[in-house]
């Protein structure tokens, strides 16, 4: 058995309402084994257990490890030569990504992640070539990467059978182009080649292999409206019910998905997969910009979570989601960094200031973003969206040691008036040289700039070398295809009328 005492200044152990939370001052906590067993005074504590192995200094604050909702890949797209851009031109952009080695770029975000205090993450992975076969040793590589650093995964493969690179059929897109570039396009998509039914055998695969693991969860994940076929949509709203298992879905990113909805099915994107039984508890949407009240009504009434990726809604021009009336109505919210947050970086303490920031509409009302509704979207409001709810996500005796400790120091220093609350104080100053420690299932996984499994340098020094070869032979004709199609395809987006008014529907609508 492995105990370990944790030491507190402060000890914020779970929220309670939109303006209260519990915390413990002097404090310490025990895990036992990965899992908490006692919370109290450092003093009684101490006391009882003089001989146990105790970290920390007294001078941390120590909070539930941070969840996040929505992440993708290690190094951004910016890294690798996609500027941002409108969501619908910057899936042309990122047509340009690298093949990468996904155990040092899965290494490579994990490390940004841990070192924010993310103890779980909601990896979304996708555009991965090849048959099943490929595609699972794909996915088990991004796993394993997460395994040997020790983080929390709720992985998922995101579904698309259709419409993969505009809001159309793959081959009228490609019969619209040029015919220099039909060639490259449907050697492009030719690429990839799970079937609809490989896509639930995956699922089947990863879950019985990494079954029983404290730290690996499998879910599903349909990628959003327009990439999902009806088939598809019908085969998730089964295998989600049958195994109860969570969904994560992109929706409503952008006014050009709500249109789309429109056009497909002359409703919204929530009423259009709602026909389909998906509108569940075990349903979040990541995004989720462009929804009506009553789609929100609905959300509410089902128990459905919606992920909040501010930083990327900003960077790709989405819109800004209406999280103040998501809050309103009851739904779970959490937050993801997606590709990138506004630093081009996975720093959860900076994504929750996003969060905190971005919401604070004029007026003197309780409507805008609380400290503690923002920790609760960082900590309990994400464990929510992932296979591990109810494991953590909170700081009480039963559920997992995960946890990140902070230097009251960085935030407190050279002066902050005792007036100024805590959690305040760490949510608006904290930064991630502040972070002391991350603890995942009471093992320390990162401490004091240092990962305790994993060499960062060497990782990185790796991940340099790897990306320093010649480009191959596909990632060269994907280059030209990328620059090539950009054109056409701002030319589609600009001809996205609205059917009814005969305007480009995101002309119509207010951003706000
Ligand atoms: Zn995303």
């Amino acid at each position: 058995m492995t105990a370990t005492m944790v030491r507190a200044r402060h000890l914020i152990t779970r929220t309670l309402d939109r303006h209260t939370h519990e915390q413990f001052d002097d404090a310490a906590l025990i895990q036992e084994d990965g899992i908490v067993t006692a919370i109290g005074a450092w003093d009684d504590l101490r006391a009882r257990y003089p001989d146990m192995t105790v970290l920390g200094s007294g001078q941390e604050v120590v909070l539930p490890g941070f969840v996040n909702g929505h992440h993708h890949v290690g190094l951004t797209p910016v890294q690798l030569g996609s500027p941002d851009m409108p969501l619908e031109l910057w899936f042309i952009t990122r047509l340009l990504c690298r093949n990468v080695n996904l155990r040092l770029d899965t290494l490579y975000s994990a490390f940004e992640m841990l070192a924010s205090g993310v103890t779980t993450v909601q990896h979304i992975h996708g555009w991965i070539p090849g048959t099943l076969n490929d595609v699972e040793a794909a996915s088990n590589a991004v796993i394993g990467a997460y395994e040997e650093i020790g983080m929390r995964v709720s992985y998922c493969f995101a579904l698309r059978d259709q419409n993969r690179l505009v809001y159309q059929a793959d081959q009228d897109f490609v019969a619209s182009l040029p015919e220099a570039l039909q060639g490259p396009m449907a050697r492009h998509f030719a690429r990839f080649r799970m079937s609809l039914d490989d896509n639930f055998d995956l699922f089947r695969h990863l879950r019985a292999r990494h079954e029983g693991k404290e730290r690996v969860r499998v879910q599903l994940a349909p990628a959003n409206l327009h990439w999902c076929s009806d088939a598809a949509l019908t085969k998730l709203a089964e295998v989600s019910a049958g195994e109860d298992v969570p969904m994560h879905m992109h929706l409503l990113e952008t006014a050009f998905q709500k249109e789309y909805a429109a056009r497909r099915g002359g409703c919204t994107a929530v009423e259009y997969i709602d026909r389909f039984g998906l509108v569940t508890k075990n349903l979040t949407l990541g995004h989720g910009v462009w929804l009506s009240e009553k789609d929100i009504d609905r959300l509410a009434e089902v128990g459905a979570c919606v992920c909040h990726n501010c930083s990327s809604n900003f960077r790709l021009r989405s819109g800004i989601a209406p999280l103040n009336r998501l809050e309103a109505r009851g739904v779970t919210t959490a937050i993801g960094t997606d590709e990138a947050g506004i630093n081009d970086d996975r720093d959860m303490l900076q994504e929750m200031r996003m969060v905190l920031r971005a919401h604070r509409t004029p007026g003197v009302g309780d409507e805008v973003p609380t400290m503690q509704q923002v920790l609760r979207m960082a900590t309990a409001g994400g464990a929510r969206t992932t296979a591990f709810e109810g494991r953590i996500g909170t700081l009480e005796v039963g559920k997992a040691a995960d946890l990140v400790m902070l230097d009251w120091q960085q935030v407190a220093w050279p002066f902050l008036d005792e007036a100024t609350p805590v959690l305040d104080a760490v949510l608006q100053r904290a930064k991630m040289g502040g972070v002391r420690a991350t603890m995942v299932a009471g093992e320390v996984l990162y401490q004091d700039g240092r990962f305790t499994r994993v060499d960062q340098d060497a990782a990185l020094k790796a991940l340099h070398e790897d990306l320093s070869k010649a480009l191959t032979t596909d990632e060269v004709e994907r280059r030209g295809l990328s620059k090539a199609l950009l054109p056409h395809v701002r030319q589609f987006y600009e001809g996205y009328f609205d059917p009814g008014t005969h305007q480009p529907f995101y002309r119509q609508n207010s951003m706000a």
